[in-house]
């Protein structure tokens, strides 16, 4: 009985491979449909099976993040964050970013569940958005906020890079990711705020520059806004540089 059943299960196997050998004489296409037969990809913001159109985030919750809009309003929200502290070309974030909400769960599968196709995601989206503003064009670099080389190991990427090369992509320009640099470690938030009282958070961040990169415009780019605190000690940083113009992008900003 139990032989017979396993004869069974192994021709049904057999056909069901035979079938995707058939339909995909692409060995990489026959293992993509057979990892997604299997294992179907679910939308990282609501965990629904995504149609075979979707990429990464279903349409339902494409239409439901909330989107701030930034970019057609120089004075937004964004660029006031930075009023008094730092000067800036221009500020934008594509997303708000709500405790429990969708976005919150995209930048978290993106940090911390190794699902860096979110930043790809993000980075094409925003990019289309964009492409035409006229201070953007102006860009000559984009520079991710780093990660310290030890949270890189821990972690096995910055979570910003996929969304600044899918900007720098559509945008045409290029990455750097050597003229700015991270020389403080810090674990958690609360060693982070226990570092900014004692030892100084500009001391966080260093440069390392050339004659050719004076005169740049950097793009600032990072994952969330929230007090603007990180971005402000980077753009301080890069503003050592003689004639450096600052602007920034973020794939999303806390609302407060
Ligand atoms: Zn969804």
């Amino acid at each position: 009985m139990v032989k017979c059943l396993a004869i069974c299960i192994y021709k049904v196997l057999l056909k069901v491979l035979f079938f995707f050998i058939f339909m995909f004489p692409n060995p990489n296409r026959m293992f993509q449909s057979l990892l997604h037969l299997f294992f179907p990809p679910v939308c990282a913001g609501c965990k629904t099976v995504l149609m075979g159109n979707e990429n990464v985030i279903c349409t339902a919750c494409r239409h439901e993040i909330p989107l701030t809009q930034h970019h057609l309003n120089p004075e937004n929200e964004a660029f006031k964050k930075f009023y008094g502290r730092i000067p800036v070309e221009q500020v934008s974030a594509l997303l708000y970013f709500h405790k429990k909400g969708i976005v919150q769960e995209l930048i978290h599968s993106l940090k911390y569940r190794g699902q860096e196709r979110i930043g790809t995601v993000l980075g094409e989206w925003y990019a289309e958005e964009l492409k035409n503003n006229p201070i953007l064009k102006t860009v000559d670099t984009i520079i991710p906020v780093p990660l310290h080389p030890k949270k890189l190991r821990e972690r096995g990427y910055n979570q910003v890079t996929e969304f600044g090369n899918a900007l720098a992509e559509t945008l045409q320009i290029p990455v750097n990711t050597t003229i700015l640099f991270r020389q403080v470690y810090s674990k958690t938030q609360s060693q982070k705020n226990r570092l900014s009282r004692t030892e100084g958070i500009d001391s966080v961040f260093d440069i390392s520059f050339s004659e050719s990169d004076h005169n740049q415009h950097f793009l600032l780019i990072d994952d969330v806004i929230t007090t603007g605190a990180t971005l402000e000690v980077c753009a301080k940083a890069l503003l050592k540089i003689p004639g450096a113009k600052i602007s920034i992008v973020c794939m999303a900003m806390a609302d407060s």
